[in-house]
């Protein structure tokens, strides 16, 4: 695929991502490589989704939180996560 992928499409995939992992806590390096995109864009994204107006639209994040995909690595991982963690709040609906 030519040009570059547009940050809104990053982000949305992103935020699809935390939907369906809803409860989750993913680093925003791993959460990058989950979607596809560029760390750098989904930690900005990160530092948004840091405010109440974030949590009542269903999603959380923190400095130096959990990471799933590094919990499962181990702990010897750690420090190599990204600087904040996410997460989505909405429960999925079956
Ligand atoms: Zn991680």
């Amino acid at each position: 695929m030519s040009g570059e992928p547009s940050v809104s499409s990053a982000v949305i995939r992103g935020l699809e991502f935390l939907d369906r992992h809803a409860g989750e806590w993913y680093c925003t390096r791993c959460w990058a490589d989950e979607v596809g995109a560029d760390a750098r864009t989904l930690h900005r994204v990160s530092v948004l989704m840091g405010t109440d107006e974030a949590r009542l639209a269903g999603y959380e994040a923190k400095a130096d939180g959990a990471c799933k995909v590094h919990d499962a690595k181990g702990a010897r991982l750690a420090g190599r996560k990204g600087p904040r963690s996410v997460r989505g709040l909405r429960k999925p609906r079956s």
